[in-house]
């Protein structure tokens, strides 16, 4: 079998939190093209009906969507074992959902940390553990994390040290669970994407009005699109990738390289 052949995801199965739009939904479309089935996981089921039949009739593939709040660990636990009933296994998960809030340290409420915190690490912490739990009784699996270029930088001029914090956070546990599961055949690596154009961005209007400012700094001069973001993740979910774990993609156009 050749090379791009050898990463198609045929017969097998897993889901992307986040996966309703934006990055999460472009990763998921992915997966399904290379053959995958996948579970569409969010907050916003209406959006993530949407996506499932829309990525099913682009793909043919079955694609299904769940409710979830990662940050509750009862219904992560629900969630992984829907998926399985539903696709019937797990080989790989893309821990996806995440929130910007923006605040300067000393005007930020313990809330809004606490807030940015719990979706963006602590969701990520239940959705690896309670999802590789599952790979590791059966036989191995790859994760995937989003985390971010603001793990690796502080990003100006926005004041973002919640966010800041909890990709960083992301990457050291995307670490800390691949040493721990390196020779159970569980893979756990990271994205960090640069400035992409989701919503998250360009529905922010704290962060929208800075664009211009930031395509100033970055040597592409432009934000990146979600699309740009799905081969890396199809790579990772698949069997040519079985020596890359532990590993930090930064994607970002070379933004933090200087
Ligand atoms: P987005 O806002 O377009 O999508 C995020 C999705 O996550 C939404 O569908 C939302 O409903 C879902 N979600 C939020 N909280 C959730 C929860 N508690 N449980 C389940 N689902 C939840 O954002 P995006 O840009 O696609 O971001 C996806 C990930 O990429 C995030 O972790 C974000 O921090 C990260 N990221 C984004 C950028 C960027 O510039 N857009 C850059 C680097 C990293």
């Amino acid at each position: 079998m050749g090379i791009i052949e050898s990463m198609r995801l045929d017969g097998k199965k897993g889901f992307v939190t986040g996966g309703a739009r934006g990055i999460g939904k472009c990763t998921a479309t992915g997966f399904a093209e290379a053959g995958a089935e996948v579970a569409i996981v969010d907050l916003d089921i209406d959006e993530a009906e949407k996506t499932a039949k829309e990525i099913a009739e682009k793909t043919g593939r079955k694609v299904v969507a769940i409710k979830c709040d990662c940050t509750k660990e009862d219904e992560v636990k629900a969630m992984v074992d829907k998926v399985v009933a539903e696709l019937g296994g797990l080989d790989f998960c893309h821990a996806n959902a995440g929130i910007c809030i923006n605040a300067p340290a000393e005007e930020m409420t313990f809330d809004q940390w606490n807030k940015v915190i719990n979706i963006n690490l602590n969701g990520v912490f239940l959705t690896d553990t309670i999802a590789g739990k599952y790979m590791l009784e059966h036989g191995g699996g790859s994760i995937i994390n989003t985390a971010s270029m603001s793990g690796h930088i502080v990003n100006v001029p926005q004041p973002q040290c919640a966010y800041n914090a909890s990709k960083a956070g992301v990457s050291q546990l995307t670490k800390s669970l691949a040493v721990e599961w390196a020779k159970k055949n569980v893979r756990v690596n990271a994205i960090s994407p640069g400035y992409i154009g989701t919503d998250l961005v360009l529905a922010n209007k704290g962060l929208a009005p800075l664009i211009d400012k930031w395509n100033a700094m970055a040597p592409m001069g432009r934000l990146g699109k979600p699309e740009e973001l799905e081969s890396i993740c199809v790579y990772l979910a698949g069997d040519t990738s079985t020596f890359t774990t532990g590993s930090d993609f930064i994607i970002d156009g070379a933004f933090t390289c200087f």
